[in-house]
């Protein structure tokens, strides 16, 4: 793995982690693998790690054994830690001259409030610097062996969330421009509305036959994948109880995953023996 000569070895090429700053860094959909060497690198050197409920436990082996982890997200039926309050502890942590870790699901600009956290740090003074990260919806597509895009299915990708603030449809997505204008769509926590949101793109234009593919837990173990047609999409999320979270790919680049599944290597070693 990765031993002290590769991370100094490393170290020339890396950014600063200075005392009393942040790094918002980008954890991937799940797979311990797919953090960036730069998110690893942080890893390695922070004080305090601030997680969220979406990041794979198993980073916190990487963590020096005197810093910190801190859950930031819902557990046991507790109400999740409000924005406000993460914002504020991570601030805090900095203020006491810590180096602090951000660890976010995904990358933490795509639908992971990163925007608001760094402008929380902004208005506090604090120096950030923010480490993008493989998003679910391009991650999770790779581990379902589904091209994002291909020359014959799509010259566009549209990635969009399912519910906005308030847990309901986005108002300020235009669907049907939606359907007639893009081409695949990779939707986020789209399971609640899947009715509404397929009634919708079907009612735009779009073909009931079209395929579409759900990743659950993408790149985990314990990853799942169906697919199914967008009329009939929303039945067989309730069939088959498909829960969060949950990535929903509709595009005729889908259905290009049942002629190289076969060939496919498996991305566990357990799965290899
Ligand atoms: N910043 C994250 C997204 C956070 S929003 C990113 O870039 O990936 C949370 C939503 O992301 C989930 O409801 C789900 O739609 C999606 N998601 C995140 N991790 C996932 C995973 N491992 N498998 C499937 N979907 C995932």
């Amino acid at each position: 793995m990765i031993n002290d000569s590769d991370i100094k070895m490393l170290s020339k090429f890396m950014p600063q982690f200075p005392p009393g700053s942040v790094w918002l860094v980008g954890a991937g959909p799940g797979h311990v693998g797919l953090i960036s060497v730069m998110g690893l690198f942080a890893l390695k050197q922070a004080d305090v790690v601030v997680y969220d409920a979406l990041v794979n436990r198993e980073f916190l082996q990487f963590m020096r054994p005197d810093a910190e982890a801190i859950y930031a997200g819902k557990r046991g039926g507790k109400p999740s830690a409000t924005q406000e309050n993460i914002s504020h502890a991570i601030i805090k942590y900095a203020k006491q001259g810590k180096r602090v870790l951000r660890l976010k699901g995904g990358d933490p600009f795509i639908f992971g409030r990163g925007g608001e956290e760094v402008e929380a740090l902004s208005k506090a003074d604090i120096r950030f610097l923010a480490i993008p990260g493989i998003t679910a919806g391009i991650g999770g597509l790779a581990f379902a062996h589904i091209p994002a895009t291909t020359r014959e299915t799509n010259q566009s990708i549209t990635f969009l969330t399912g519910h906005d603030s308030k847990g309901i449809i986005p108002s300020a997505i235009d669907w049907d421009a939606l359907a007639k204008g893009s081409q695949t769509i990779v939707m986020y926590m789209a399971l609640k509305n899947i009715d509404d949101i397929c009634k919708r793109l079907i009612g735009g234009g779009r073909d009931e036959n079209e395929p579409v593919a759900f990743v659950r837990n993408a790149t985990l173990s314990d990853q799942q994948v169906w697919q199914t047609s967008l009329g009939a999409a929303a039945n067989f999320v309730a069939e088959n109880d498909i829960k969060p979270p949950a990535i929903v790919v509709i595009g005729g680049n889908v259905a290009l995953r049942a002629k190289i599944l076969a060939h496919a290597l498996p991305f566990y070693p357990e799965a290899q023996k």
